[in-house]
């Protein structure tokens, strides 16, 4: 069997994406590096640095309080890059970084991995159940599921980031009207994920053959679930290309600079950012 997403329903869309990430989570940030060449740590790690989390030019020390919101936040490769700026390159201790993810057991795996982090790093962290098309009923993790969800509130974050999650997202405007809602105004937009390679054929071609051939193999031999990462191969290749998403992000609302977005490895992972204005 294989995910042939483009013809089922939403829901099940959404359950699918569960049942991939659920079966991921333990084997996820070793796959990452075998998968990718160890690749995604130097885009996650560029990613990060041009965001310069913690930056704020008008006050000396520069030390204004931060919310950062890290969507599909997952293990939290992200939020802890984000933190480790901030506070070691920045040293601005009044950033909190809040990672979130529609799936908590890719969020208990991130916290566990945060207890290996300094304690300062670890008191800025919190971690939330939340889909990211819904932020209106969000939930503490592991929290009593009977207990009443939380509402990321309007124009209360500065900085969003989404790194290698919106691909999997059933509607990617009701992400983006999301987005923008809960910024505050002058707030940033950060995505980070794959692209399309297609402006050098021969690199494209032996990428595709890469990733279609090769990826879902490795996840089988390693994770022992040649479905799922044959599932993440195809939602690749769904995604829209660079000026496509970079257009949505407009017709959400925001303001982009120059093309509206950076490409990395010539095309492989792109970084589009956009301003609430
Ligand atoms: N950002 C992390 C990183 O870069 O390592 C994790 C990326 S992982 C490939 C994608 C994550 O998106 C998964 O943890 C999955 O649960 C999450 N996800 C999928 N659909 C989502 C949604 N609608 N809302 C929030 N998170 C979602």
């Amino acid at each position: 069997t294989h995910f042939g997403f483009e013809t089922v329903p939403e829901a099940e869309k959404q359950a699918r994406v569960a049942e991939v990430f659920t079966s991921v989570a333990e084997s996820y940030d070793r796959m990452n590096d075998l998968m990718s060449f160890g690749w995604h740590r130097v885009w996650k790690d560029h990613f990060v640095r041009t965001l310069n989390p913690g930056f704020s030019p008008l006050s000396m020390p520069p030390s204004a309080p931060q919310h950062i919101l890290d969507i599909a936040g997952g293990t939290g490769d992200i939020a802890f890059r984000l933190l480790h700026h901030a506070q070691t390159i920045n040293a601005n201790p009044s950033v909190h970084v809040t990672v979130s993810d529609i799936n908590p057991s890719m969020l208990a795996v991130g916290k566990q991995r945060s207890l290996l982090l300094p304690a300062n790093q670890q008191s800025s962290l919190s971690w939330l159940e939340a889909n990211a098309e819904d932020l209106s009923a969000c939930r503490p993790l592991h929290s009593d599921p009977s207990a009443a969800t939380v509402s990321i509130p309007d124009a209360s974050v500065d900085l969003y980031t989404v790194a290698f999650g919106i691909r999997n997202f059933t509607s990617i405007p009701a992400a983006l009207r999301e987005a923008h809602r809960v910024l505050k105004p002058g707030g940033v937009f950060a995505c980070l994920e794959f692209s399309k390679a297609d402006a050098y054929p021969l690199f494209n071609a032996v990428y595709k053959r890469w990733s279609f051939g090769a990826i879902p193999l490795i996840g089988q031999l390693v994770a022992g679930d040649r479905d799922s990462y044959q599932y993440l191969v195809e939602s690749i290749e769904r995604f829209p290309s660079q000026e496509e998403f970079r257009d949505l992000i407009l017709d959400a609302g925001f303001v982009v600079g120059g093309e509206g977005y950076e490409n990395l490895t010539g095309g492989v992972a792109a970084i589009h950012r956009g301003m609430k204005p």
